[in-house]
């Protein structure tokens, strides 16, 4: 959708973001550019950007993700393949475009996913139709047998993650060259801590692995002392039959105690101290549930398919990755930092992380129902006001006349007598009035705003 010529003072907030914090100058990731005939090339600096706008050569494409499309066609352009890499979280997904070469992070999002919200919907509609067993209507034969779950099901809430996150890589495709895929696979890689003849041994006694060994240990043993059960204190992988005594360095016979517990265990076995059940319980691996979840797994074979190298990575790498070059934890830096091909030092300076929240596009239901769930209404209609629909991202700029004077920038919900509801990233603006709103980017089924995460 070409939104036509736009000035470049039309450039709004939710292109260029004032930071706070360390970056207090204008701050704004690298704007992706395809050319005409919608080839992608590779990501131009903002100030680039701005002059091929001021210029004529370029008009702007989309806001959300901001990107340009280029006068002329550039068929000889040869531009180097970037890399997306993801961290894919049940709340949360991180994405970031990493320039392997030269370690710049060239952009980054965000994406908040809508799982609970699909689940609570499904809650309300199973209730409603249990709601007429108690109701006196027409004899239905029960249906039995006609439930069965196809190959690789995955419930609603799981579908929309695994739907939002491969959206995202497939728009981000769409107007940048990748050439590559990285993702957060699993917790902990339980193969390679346990059997050394997979990796070689190298990574069994590097750092790395000792890394993800205390990582893992920690989500085994449930952040404490597996002795007095202290939490908050620094803990020491401890072995469960001691070295001294002929125990093995396995992450089997590995736990967590604090340091008095540590010394007074001494050279004695976990069963000679005390604790019979911890010997029992250090057998028993992570469950695999914990260490690798279906939505990763869905989202690798879903990639797979793309037709792009697929590298995987596991989450003690990516806080390893992250910790060695002093990064602080949100989701577009643990992304950027996922898998061995993580460049030495990663530039992020610049990187104005876009958030993504899914939000559903209208309703669905063909009859909607009171406040008891009866039903006796008509499906939600399409509505239209002022050229505007509920989910399209507006600037309004009121009028210093109007209590309501100002500019705002976001999502609109619109409403029948033209006073709409406008979120931005500041908090909601009721009654704003569709005259005064201009539109930036139509409703795509998510909502967007510019900024680091707190
Ligand atoms: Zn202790």
């Amino acid at each position: 959708m070409l939104l036509a010529h736009k000035p470049p003072h039309n450039l709004d907030e939710g292109n260029i973001t004032r930071v706070s914090g360390d970056f207090s100058e204008l701050a704004m990731s690298f704007v992706f550019i395809v050319d005409h005939d919608r080839k992608p090339l590779a990501p131009v600096h903002p100030g680039r950007a701005r002059f091929l706008l001021t210029a004529g050569h370029a008009a702007v494409l989309r806001r959300y993700p901001f990107t340009l499309i280029l006068n002329e066609a550039q068929p000889d352009a040869q531009p180097t393949p970037l890399r997306v890499k993801l961290d894919p979280g049940s709340q949360t997904t991180g994405i970031a475009v990493v320039n392997d070469t030269t370690g710049q992070v060239v952009w980054a999002a965000e994406v908040t996913h809508r799982g609970e919200q699909v689940k609570a919907k499904l809650e309300s509609r199973r209730a409603q139709r249990r709601g007429r067993r108690q109701r006196h209507t027409r004899y239905r034969q029960p249906r039995f047998q006609n439930r069965r779950r196809p190959e690789g099901w995955l419930p609603p809430s799981l579908c929309s993650r695994l739907a939002n996150t491969l959206t995202w890589v497939a728009r981000v495709c769409r107007w940048c060259p990748i050439g590559a895929i990285s993702l957060e696979l699993v917790k902990f890689d339980t193969q390679l801590m346990q059997n050394a003849a997979i990796s070689g041994v190298a990574y069994q006694h590097g750092e790395l692995q000792g890394y993800e060994v205390k990582q893992y240990l920690l989500a085994k043993w449930g952040h404490r002392c597996a002795y007095c059960g202290a939490t908050n204190v620094p803990l020491q992988v401890e072995h469960i039959v001691p070295r001294a005594r002929g125990g093995s360095n396995r992450v089997s016979n590995l736990t967590l105690a604090c340091a008095p517990c540590n010394q007074a265990k001494g050279t004695q076995t976990a069963a000679e101290y005390g604790f019979p059940a911890i010997h029992a319980q250090a057998k028993q691996p992570l469950r695999d549930a914990a260490a690798v979840n279906t939505t990763r797994w869905a989202v690798y074979q879903r990639l797979h398919g793309m037709g792009l190298p697929v590298e995987t990575g596991t989450g003690g790498r990516t806080k390893w990755n992250r910790t060695q070059r002093g990064l602080p934890k949100t989701h577009w830096l643990d992304a950027a930092c996922v898998g061995a091909s993580t460049p030495a030092v990663l530039q992020v300076q610049q990187v104005v992380p876009l958030c993504i929240r899914a939000m559903g596009r209208h309703s669905r239901q063909m009859c909607r129902t009171d406040a008891y769930g009866f039903p006796n209404k008509a499906p939600k209609a399409t509505s239209v006001v002022g050229g505007f629909r509920t989910g399209d991202m507006v600037r309004a700029t009121v009028p210093a006349s109007s209590t309501k004077a100002g500019t705002y920038v976001g999502r609109i919900a619109i409403r029948a007598s033209g006073s709409c509801t406008i979120r931005t990233a500041h908090g909601t603006i009721q009654g704003i009035h569709d005259r005064f709103c201009q539109p930036l980017h139509r409703g795509d089924g998510y909502s967007y705003t510019n900024g680091r995460s707190a």
